[in-house]
């Protein structure tokens, strides 16, 4: 298989962490989190994680020099030539100009921008029921997806998946993130996809326009 080089984008509560779980099985690339890599920076409170955590609480976005300079070392690590799984990077247009001169630089093409699009009265409910296994990592939702009782009691809950916080981020969504979909129409690799509905479904939909 041809090293495939994927962003996902999507609003809040997209879809965008269980959906990538699911790809990376099947393109065999890494999955890079903005995300995941923040929280847990702050876990380990390192300099840039004690940087990001008051932004990441408040659902506000973590400023741009801090994530590019961490995403872009982490794209040019060796496991991610044979390709990578973007997720939630990037969420602004310096971030995306900043992935675009590296990868030109490198000189390598995207592939594809997969866009999530869930309305956004469904997103609040999504995230905040939303819980993460600290052991595997998956994601549940407990009204939509519920984890098996044996582990209930291990699930987390992010501290950015409240109504607040979550209000904050669709809306940062929309002024900051959203500008970025022209620029990937206009390279041609956009994909829209509907990500409302059953998770296996949604797989079967992003899989099916990959493949086209
Ligand atoms: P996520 O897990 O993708 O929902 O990201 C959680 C939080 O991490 C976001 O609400 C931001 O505070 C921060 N974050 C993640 N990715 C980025 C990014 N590309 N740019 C700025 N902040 C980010």
């Amino acid at each position: 298989m041809r090293p495939m080089r994927m962003i996902l984008v999507g609003p809040p509560g997209a879809g965008k962490g269980t959906q990538a779980a699911r790809l990376i099985e099947t393109y065999k690339i890494p999955h890079i989190s903005s995300g995941d890599m923040l929280r847990a920076a702050v876990k380990e409170g390192t300099e840039l994680g004690i940087a990001a955590d008051g932004f990441m609480k408040a659902g506000r976005l973590v400023p741009d020099d801090v994530v590019i300079g961490m995403i872009l070392e982490r794209v040019a690590k060796p496991d991610a030539a044979k390709g990578f799984m973007l997720d939630g990077f990037p969420r602004t247009q310096p971030q995306a100009q900043a992935l675009d001169d590296a990868m030109t630089r490198a000189g390598f093409d995207l592939d594809a921008v997969v866009l999530l699009e869930v309305p956004d009265q469904l997103l609040e409910e999504r995230a905040v029921g939303r819980r993460t296994d600290p052991v595997t990592g998956k994601i549940y939702h407990l009204k939509y997806n519920p984890p098996p009782a044996e582990i209930a009691d291990r699930l987390q809950h992010r501290k950015d998946d409240t109504i607040e916080a979550v209000t904050t981020r669709v809306q940062k969504y929309h002024s900051e993130t959203a500008p970025i979909v022209p620029f990937y129409m206009a390279k041609g690799i956009l994909k829209r996809v509907d990500g409302v509905g059953d998770p296996d479904e949604v797989t079967k939909r992003i899989t099916s326009v990959l493949n086209s």
